[in-house]
């Protein structure tokens, strides 16, 4: 008699509970911002879609709804700054979001916040990333020309973590405007994406683009921007990396000369290097690579991006 009693004491609670559960559903239904101001988005993908393939740049515009409004998406994790239409029109905000080279494939959620004075609106975009097909290079070369020796192992992180750190920074202004072009003009690799197997292990994949062209050949800048640093690195040989604005940055490796300073400002056509063969080159290119808020993405895809455009597209 009393495990009975005690069950239905516990029965009860639990129906209360449910209760309880149920009211908050109903609640939340009717009030779904402002009950749960941390909750998603009520419905994945109601305010739009968009999509892409891997390592592609997208064209994002959200309607703010007001000048003063400070927009912000979030995309696997990454940030995306908004910034408003050039346009002049003042409702409208352009993001540029970068596809990683390595995103999973599929259905991922933009998640898209408008914050105003008193009140923050929620809009979420369906972003379909497209598989992109890679070439796989298979090597074989002598072991001492892979593994690198204590030193230079040391060299190369020590490296890479300062590149990292650097391309973490988010500059909050926009110092690029317009299209970007293309630093040299040569032949193009299509080495985007390369994976390398070496010896039979797998090496990271290649995240930028190769542009042959002769030596000394002058590279300019993809768009203005800020010399961020500038490098003479173990596997990069002489490079400059350039910061855009808004956490976009491109950069240029296997220089010859470097011909800017750090923090130097930069226009975009401006010669800041010369094609060269430094760092672990097997013959004078460069390597072009662009870094969005994250995401390793085709330097192409922001060169063919139609920003020029932007004006039409925003309506
Ligand atoms: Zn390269």
């Amino acid at each position: 008699m009393n495990s009975a009693r005690h069950f239905q004491t516990l029965m009860g609670d639990g129906c209360l509970h449910v209760r309880a559960i149920m009211a908050v559903i109903l609640l939340a239904s009717v009030f779904p911002v402002d009950l749960f101001p941390n909750a998603p988005h009520e419905i994945q993908g109601a305010d739009g879609q968009y999509s892409g393939k891997q390592g592609q740049v997208l064209l994002v515009q959200v309607r703010a709804g007001s000048r003063a409004a400070d927009v912000t998406g979030r995309f696997l994790g990454r940030t995306i700054p908004f910034f408003t239409a050039p346009d002049g029109r003042s409702d409208m905000v352009v993001g540029l979001l970068g596809i990683d080279m390595q995103d999973k494939p599929g259905m991922h959620e933009l998640m898209v916040e408008v914050h105003k004075r008193d009140a923050t609106r929620r809009l979420s975009y369906n972003v379909l990333v497209l598989k992109e097909t890679y070439p796989i290079q298979h090597l074989t070369l002598p072991s001492e020309k892979v593994d690198l020796d204590e030193e230079n192992l040391v060299r190369v992180k020590t490296e890479q973590e300062r590149v990292k750190t650097v391309l973490q920074g988010v500059s909050r202004e926009r110092y690029w405007d317009g299209p970007f072009v293309e630093p040299v003009q040569g032949e193009v690799a299509g080495a985007f994406g390369r994976t390398r197997v070496i010896n039979g292990q797998a090496r990271s994949p290649h995240n930028g683009e190769d542009i042959s062209a002769p030596l000394g050949t002058p590279v300019v800048a993809m768009n203005d921007g800020i010399a961020r640093l500038t490098v003479d690195h173990f596997f990069s040989g002489k490079g400059v990396f350039v910061d855009h604005g808004l956490g976009l940055y491109s950069m240029y490796f296997h220089l010859s000369e470097v011909l800017v300073q750090d923090g130097e400002a930069v226009k975009q056509g401006q010669a800041i290097g010369r094609v060269g063969a430094t760092g672990r080159a097997t013959g004078p290119h460069l390597h072009l690579g662009v870094r969005l808020n994250g995401a390793r993405v085709n330097p192409y895809s922001l060169v063919n991006l139609p920003l020029n455009d932007v004006q039409q597209v925003a309506r």
